[in-house]
């Protein structure tokens, strides 16, 4: 439900939450105040500090697109398996972990050897010559089917209609970051030479939709969202098989969804049609399959979209950060989280002080931030941990 609606700016801001930290707040209200921005700014109840715009929040812009309001991870998102099996054992899933360990790069990894060029969105034929994304595509194709640090992860999961369902969290890998950097440089100087319409210290600088830059973004942007389906669509593949191989079984798959959380699209709201930057949110239509990821300890969720127009059909894509990388460092006890991890019974990463930013306790309470958009999504299937590898 909404909790508060801010009416200081140039239009409101509906937050789904009534907590909000003090940096996220300045960064909506940066929002709320853009001159192109329409209707409302809505927040959601993951929300927390991003570059520009909050994270876990949706902004809809007239002729206007913002490559810091559809983040650095441009098309990250969730590929979500349905397996149809009850349940794996811990031993069967320790060594399903070891090999995918040794299949995929993790971290700021890379494969050896390009990946297949089929594989990708579209041919490097197909691409402009003066694309970020053309002069990537080289190193892209090592790339492809890498997981990426920082909270992207694969976990299998116990879901709680009885199947095990696994999830991987990644998105366009450097790629996206490349374009990202490119794009919001670019919009820089374009503004800056316009006098700033838009004050430089909201490091919110847009691209007219009409102007040859930012039909270039856009057409980069939907690349780099192709290119993140066909990275978790790859490691998706290779984690069936090995998972098939160690429980010598065949045609595990049920279902399989694939659900980004960070890009912009063009859409009609309140009657108009408008630029949908989602940053850290779903796309929640009516009937639309959204999935909000908990943590390593803690449940996420399945649910359908009840296509409330308020937040312009979308709800939040996790928990959300209650602690920046920085402070879960410093204040949690590695000891703690490793100790809650093991009681639950999860194949857990967390090893060194330095993993703390991505323990438990560095995020919100996940059943909280549920109860907060009910009138969003609808839950239909909580899915437990069972072992998470991270990057
Ligand atoms: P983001 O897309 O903003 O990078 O992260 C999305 C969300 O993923 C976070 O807000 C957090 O709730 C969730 N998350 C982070 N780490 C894990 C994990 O290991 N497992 C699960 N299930 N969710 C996680
Ligand atoms: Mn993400
Ligand atoms: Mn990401």
């Amino acid at each position: 439900m909404i909790k508060r609606i801010i009416k200081k700016g140039r239009i409101p801001i509906k937050l789904w939450t009534d907590e909000i930290e003090e940096g996220a707040l300045r960064q909506a209200e940066n929002l709320s105040n853009l001159p192109f921005a329409y209707s409302h700014i809505a927040i959601m109840p993951d929300v927390h500090e991003g570059f520009g715009m909050p994270i876990g929040a949706i902004a809809a812009f007239e002729d206007v697109v913002i490559p810091h309001a559809v983040g650095v991870d441009i098309g990250c998102g969730i590929h979500a398996i349905k397996t149809n099996l009850p349940q794996i054992n811990k031993k069967q899933l320790q060594a399903i972990v070891k090999l995918i360990k040794s299949a995929i790069p993790l971290g700021f990894k890379k494969h050896k050897l390009p990946q297949d060029k089929n594989l990708m969105p579209s041919p490097l034929s197909k691409l402009s010559k003066n694309f970020v994304t053309y002069k990537e595509y080289d190193n892209a194709l090592y790339s492809l089917g890498t997981l990426g640090g920082g909270n992207h992860f694969i976990e299998f999961q116990e879901g709680s209609d009885g199947f095990i369902w696994i999830m991987i969290h990644s998105g366009s890998r450097n790629l996206g970051k490349q374009v990202a950097d490119y794009y919001h440089r670019l919009a820089k100087k374009l503004n800056e030479r316009m006098g700033y319409p838009v004050p430089e210290s909201y490091e919110l600088f847009f691209l007219s939709t009409k102007s040859q830059e930012g039909q270039m973004y856009l057409e980069e942007m939907n690349f780099c969202i192709g290119y993140a389906k066909a990275n978790r669509n790859l490691m998706a593949k290779r984690i069936i098989g090995i998972t098939e191989t160690v429980l010598s079984k065949r045609d595990i798959v049920i279902e399989e969804h694939d659900v980004i959380h960070n890009y912009a699209s063009l859409e009609k709201h309140f009657s108009k049609k408008v630029w949908v930057h989602r940053k850290g949110a779903t796309k929640a239509s009516e009937g639309d399959i959204c999935i909000i990821l908990g943590s390593q300890g803690s449940e996420s969720y399945i649910a359908i979209g009840l296509g409330n127009e308020e937040s312009f059909k979308s709800c939040s894509h996790g928990a959300g950060r209650i602690l920046s990388r920085h402070k879960a460092r410093k204040s949690l006890s590695l000891a703690n989280e490793i100790k809650k991890l093991n009681k639950l019974g999860i194949i857990h990463s967390l090893n060194s002080k330095r993993d703390l930013d991505e323990a438990p306790g560095a995020y919100k309470d996940i059943s909280k931030v549920i109860q907060n958009q009910l009138d969003l999504i609808k839950p239909i299937i909580q899915l437990r941990p069972l072992a998470v590898i991270k990057g």
